[in-house]
């Protein structure tokens, strides 16, 4: 027996928008002496969107996860790959074997990588990472970072230390700010100081440091970003920071679309004793009287924060779900929503980067109104 996926959920890609957003954002870092590192994690490395960030000319391919990376290798892609989660012991001979740059913030894994690089006759460039508040990876200790670089310099012959970075905004959600980066081209300074030569890069950051390259005050020592959600939705910096410089940027590459499977008027308030929700939450409800509701065939299991979702029509609003359903309040929705009928949602980062990999959504490629089979 054949299995034929059912056509919805769906998540349409448009290649152009895509393509144009990577240009945009590659131009822009390429004005201020920034080279820039393509980070695809977001649609789980799939290879038709990360051949638009070829396409667009960013400088190097980059992914959390050596999987994709590996398959990025194997369809041909020529530009450089950088492993941006610092690799697990237990990988280090696949980063060797797949990557070309990796970042690194141990002394036990540098060791690793070296030992692993002179067996595999290979050099791997390392990127040493330096936290500066955000508390997620890097070194806290400036002396220990510079020891570290050191190290790899002299004792390291299969590794090359090709720079200093630093992650902000991410667990902490400290802001890059031109005072971070001086901070960061400081640490920077004492490892080029202690080796006796200048690092080939700086690297500032991911999304949130391109508001500095965007407003023109990006000191110029900081030479290298790793840009993934501004370029595939231009959604964060533009609605969550209001930004209103970056317009260039299009936040419409990826759309969702998805079936209803149940329309109905009922309570807005859960009847009888509440209890425990299915993850095990307990929330509240407003009552807001009986309300028009619809039920969407997709659910946790597709996207983890179901009510990120952003509906393309007025007058739908996300009331939550479960595993397999999404449930909408369309009470003011002036349409005629049927059973069968499809809805369109816009995605942020969070979104996508489950749809992309969940295997009961299908994914379509368009460039413009026409659609490609890759
Ligand atoms: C995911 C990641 C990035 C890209 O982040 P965006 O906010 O999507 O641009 C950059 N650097 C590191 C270390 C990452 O883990």
């Amino acid at each position: 027996m054949n299995y034929t996926p059912a056509p919805y959920p769906l998540v349409e890609c448009r290649l152009d928008i895509l393509r144009d957003n990577v240009k945009h954002i590659t131009n822009r870092c390429h004005d201020a002496g920034v080279t820039v590192a393509g980070v695809v994690k977001g649609v789980n490395g799939k290879l038709p969107l990360v051949r638009q960030f070829v396409e667009g000319d960013c400088d190097q391919i980059a992914s959390s996860r050596l999987e994709q990376l590996y398959d990025i290798k194997m369809t041909g892609i020529q530009k450089p790959l950088l492993l941006v989660r610092i690799p697990m012991p237990c990988e280090v001979p696949n980063v060797v074997s797949i990557c070309d740059i990796t970042l690194v913030s141990e002394v036990a894994t540098m060791e690793a990588l070296n030992e692993e690089c002179l067996k595999q006759n290979k050099k791997l460039k390392v990127i040493v990472m330096a936290d500066l508040g955000d508390l997620r990876e890097g070194f806290w200790e400036r002396d220990e970072l510079v020891d570290a670089c050191v190290r790899i310099e002299t004792k390291m012959p299969g590794l090359e230390l090709a720079g200093v970075g630093t992650n902000l905004g991410c667990y902490g959600s400290i802001q890059p700010t031109v005072e971070k980066m001086d901070e960061l081209i400081a640490a920077a300074e004492a490892v080029e100081a202690a080796i006796g030569r200048q690092l080939e890069w700086i690297s500032g950051g991911a999304t949130s440091s391109f508001v500095l390259v965007n407003d023109g005050v990006s000191p110029s020592r900081i030479n290298h970003l790793r840009i993934g959600e501004n370029i595939l939705l231009g959604r964060d910096l533009q609605v969550d920071w209001k930004i209103t410089n970056m317009q260039y940027l299009r936040m419409d590459a990826f759309t969702l679309k998805a079936q209803v499977i149940e329309v109905k008027n009922k309570p807005s308030h859960p009847v009888g004793k509440i209890f425990m929700d299915a993850f095990g939450n307990f929330p509240t409800y407003v009552d807001r009287g009986i309300r028009r509701r619809a039920l969407l065939g997709l659910g946790k299991l597709d996207l983890a924060n179901i009510e990120k979702l952003i509906p393309r029509e007025e007058g739908i609003e996300v009331l939550g779900g479960s595993s397999d359903h999404t449930i909408l309040d369309i009470e003011d929705y002036e349409g005629d929503l049927k059973v069968g009928d499809i809805l369109e949602f816009d995605l942020c980062y969070n979104t996508l980067l489950f749809l992309t990999s969940s295997r009961s959504v299908i994914l379509r490629y368009f460039e413009g109104e026409q659609e490609v089979f890759e």
